[in-house]
């Protein structure tokens, strides 16, 4: 799944959804199951409670109305609930637990520290302003479809009157912000207005309601709207005299990169772990390419640079792409043909009762992310699942051809395999038959994009796309923007990489283009650990599968394999690897 603004809000929603069940859930066998699903019940109900805008992201609307504001007495508050559920926690006897129960233990306990640990000692709430937006919570108000318009609405207006309180406050908290994310903030609130403006002003339009009422809501939305513009002019005026910088360091990249990973190692050996991985990718593609030469270049004489050679072929088989009419189409023809090479090879169980959508991604989506999954929540029974392809339409001829050289023919099938199947779209399908509410809301981001990205691999070993060295080799181009991803976030955070050394690792160490290498630099500026997530997931993956094929020697089933690991929901790889191994 890719990055997109309302993301960085909620990070674990898109990757959530328990609301489609299968209905066979496992119940709990005993005593002590029973008392730790009511607990689970009842820590997640106090959780809406105390924490209502989440509550509305998750697709929880109980709280619509609330809006908490970002004041030390509240954050007190948050302390003393945090503290007391971990105590609850603390009282059922972990090892007594089903291997399920276990798992959403660990992942509350790891919430729970992980939310004290922020307000303490990581404190983003005085150096991130971006961190102070509520346009996606009122974007899920407005675009949600729980409720009729008119009761929506109504919630939203009344919402939407506490705003200039919540700004009022969010400045009393802001000290020496990174000057990135004072910028990011400022972008992101004044493109939030809209939702707060004229599609609400939109809306109440459309909407069955008193002269009055709608007198009431739209003077909410302009006081709303003067709030925020007051608030960007504050931003926009603050000059730290010692900002403090984009980089996490050290100590605090260790611990974030623990509690949000939940990796088998640290943020250094994960490292390590990448740059180990580059020089093996980058030997394997300098074998193909002297392969691929002949076929392509005839006697030309090869370069000697092997970073150029590489660069040379990759541009050439780059050449072979879908058109931008047909673009969409082509995307779509590749579903059914997935599926029925994981069922002629045998790699995993595919439901056929739940097909998959393809879809151009609506405009309220943004056109942010190529493709992505977009899943109901655990709150919304009914919804519908859609791969989403980004529309081409208006693009320029340059830009067009720039994208679909970008996307080949063996780029987009690898896309396919990543976001739908057996990558995201699969491992959604398989996480709905053991429903839980807390694997849900808490679900482990590595193992989500981890899977994504060992399925790419595994697809390609058991010979899609032909087995063919352009194949490969064009695969581990696309692969070593995760592994690249790995290696930068470290670098820039720990070892203090400037963006020049980025770039030039980027474009001449990972084949990037300069767009995105830049793309990728401002990323890692505005964010941090989250681009680990996909080499430390599959990382773990492919080991655990490597160390049970020598563990089980001929007993070794791949299919057994992946779905015994999916059937464990969207649990960090370190806890299934435990479950798996004993
Ligand atoms: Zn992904
Ligand atoms: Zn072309």
């Amino acid at each position: 799944m890719k990055y997109t603004i309302f993301k960085k809000y909620f990070p674990y929603l898109l990757t959530a959804c328990v609301a489609c069940s299968s209905g066979q859930s496992k119940r709990p066998s005993n005593e002590e199951d029973k008392a730790f699903s009511a607990y689970t019940d009842h820590f997640v109900t106090a959780l809406w409670k105390q924490y209502p805008s989440w509550a509305t992201r998750a697709g929880y609307h109980a709280y619509d109305t609330v809006l908490t504001l970002p004041t030390p007495e509240n954050a007190v508050k948050n302390k003393s609930f945090l503290q007391a559920q971990l105590d609850s926690l603390s009282a059922y006897p972990l090892d007594r637990l089903s291997a399920s129960q276990q798992i959403d233990y660990h992942l509350i306990e790891n919430r729970l520290k992980s939310m004290i640990w922020s307000e303490d000692t990581l404190k983003s709430f005085e150096w991130d302003p971006s961190s102070y937006n509520e346009a996606g919570t009122f974007a899920q108000i407005l675009t949600g479809r729980y409720a009729p318009l008119k009761e929506r609405l109504r919630a939203f207006g009344k919402r939407l009157q506490g705003i200039p309180a919540y700004y009022e406050a969010a400045k009393k908290q802001i000290k020496d912000p990174v000057p990135e994310l004072q910028a990011l903030a400022i972008k992101q609130l004044k493109g939030g207005i809209p939702i707060l403006s004229t599609n609400f002003a939109d809306s109440i339009e459309k909407a069955d309601l008193s002269a009055e009422e709608r007198k009431a809501m739209l003077m909410a939305s302009e006081n709303a709207v003067k709030a925020i513009n007051n608030f960007t002019d504050w931003l926009s005026g603050l000059r730290s005299t010692h900002p403090k910088s984009f980089r996490l360091g050290r100590d605090l990249y260790e611990q974030k990169f623990a509690y949000q990973v939940q990796a088998n190692q640290s943020a250094e050996g994960l490292y390590h772990s990448a740059i180990q991985r580059k020089n093996y990718v980058h030997g394997e593609m300098m074998k193909l390419s002297k392969e691929l030469w002949p076929k392509y270049f005839g006697n030309i004489p090869m370069p000697t640079d092997t970073l150029v050679l590489i660069k040379k072929v990759v541009d050439t088989l780059s050449v072979n792409h879908a058109s931008a009419a047909g673009f969409l189409d082509t995307v779509r023809n590749q579903i059914p043909r997935l599926i029925d090479f994981i069922n002629q090879k045998d790699l995993l169980y595919i439901d056929p009762s739940k097909p998959l959508t393809v879809r151009e991604t609506p405009a309220y989506m943004g056109g942010v992310a190529v493709a992505s999954v977009s899943a109901p929540g655990p709150y919304d029974k009914g919804g519908m699942t859609y791969f989403n392809v980004i529309p081409l339409a208006g693009w320029s001829a340059a830009k067009t051809e720039s994208f679909l050289r970008e996307y080949n023919h063996y780029i987009l099938q690898t896309l396919c395999i990543h976001e739908a199947i057996p990558g995201h779209y699969t491992q959604l399908v398989y996480a709905n038959q053991s429903p839980s509410l807390i694997k849900s809301l808490f679900g482990n981001g590595a193992m989500i994009e981890g899977w994504a990205v060992y399925t790419e691999q595994m697809m390609l070993e058991n010979g899609y796309g032909g087995n063919t060295p352009e194949m490969w080799l064009m695969w581990y181009k696309w692969h070593l923007r995760a592994v690249a991803n790995a290696i930068l976030d470290y670098e820039v955070h720990v070892n203090g990489m400037s963006r020049a050394q980025a770039l030039d690792f980027l474009i001449n160490g990972a084949f990037q283009e300069q767009a995105e290498a830049e793309g990728k630099w401002d990323r890692v500026t505005l964010s941090s650990v989250q681009l680990t997530n996909y080499f430390s997931g599959y990382h773990e993956i492919y080991q655990l599968r490597e160390d049970l094929k020598k563990k089980d020697k001929d007993a070794f089933n791949l299919k057994k394999f992946h779905e015994q690991f999916l059937s464990y929901g969207n649990a960090p790889v370190k806890y299934i690897r435990e479950l798996m191994l004993n």
